[in-house]
């Protein structure tokens, strides 16, 4: 039974999250989405409703739960959840460069092994920020997020 970890802020989940979380899920038995709190000044959406977002949309998915990370380590966050495995979607070689060094150190701080899924063609150009951006200047996101996000930005637009 290998039970993996999906880390991020979520802020707010997206397709190309979706995309990946799927996958994780078709690869391991079970997946946990970790949403943590975000670094940046204001997040655009608080923690509680990032998970809803997250769990309105997975549920349906198998083997998918969602949980708070904490402020604390993704390496300890694992270990306390019996997690064996981190997931990270890659899009390009800056999320490479990034994610290669906190790979290895998550894998010698616990023995968490981190595997990498590369992002599909159609959600590489996708982001938490640029849609965030996009839709503060009025565009239609609607292409890249699950409804549960959508009906959020129009029911609290100008944000
Ligand atoms: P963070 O807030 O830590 O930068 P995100 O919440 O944006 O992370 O993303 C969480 C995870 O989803 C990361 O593993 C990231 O690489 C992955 N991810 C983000 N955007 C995409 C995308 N368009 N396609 C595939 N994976 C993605």
């Amino acid at each position: 039974m290998i039970r993996a970890v999906c880390p991020g802020s979520f802020d707010p989940l997206h397709n190309g999250h979706v995309e990946v979380i799927a996958r994780a899920s078709s690869l391991f038995d079970e997946v946990i989405v970790a949403v943590s709190t975000n670094r940046s000044k204001k997040p655009r959406f608080g923690l509680e409703e990032r998970m809803d977002m997250a769990r309105e949309t997975l549920t349906l998915l198998r083997g998918i739960t969602v949980e708070p990370m904490g402020e604390g380590l993704l390496a300890e966050f694992c270990r306390s959840h019996g997690a064996g495995v981190i997931v990270k979607g890659l899009r390009s070689a800056t999320d490479y460069n990034y994610e290669v060094p906190m790979a290895a150190m998550n894998r010698q701080l616990t023995g968490v092994e981190t595997v990498f899924l590369a992002a599909d063609s159609h959600y590489t150009h996708l982001s938490s920020t640029l849609l965030k951006e996009i839709a503060s200047l009025g565009g239609d996101i609607s292409d890249y997020v699950p409804r549960a996000v959508l009906k959020r930005f129009t029911s609290n637009d100008g944000e």
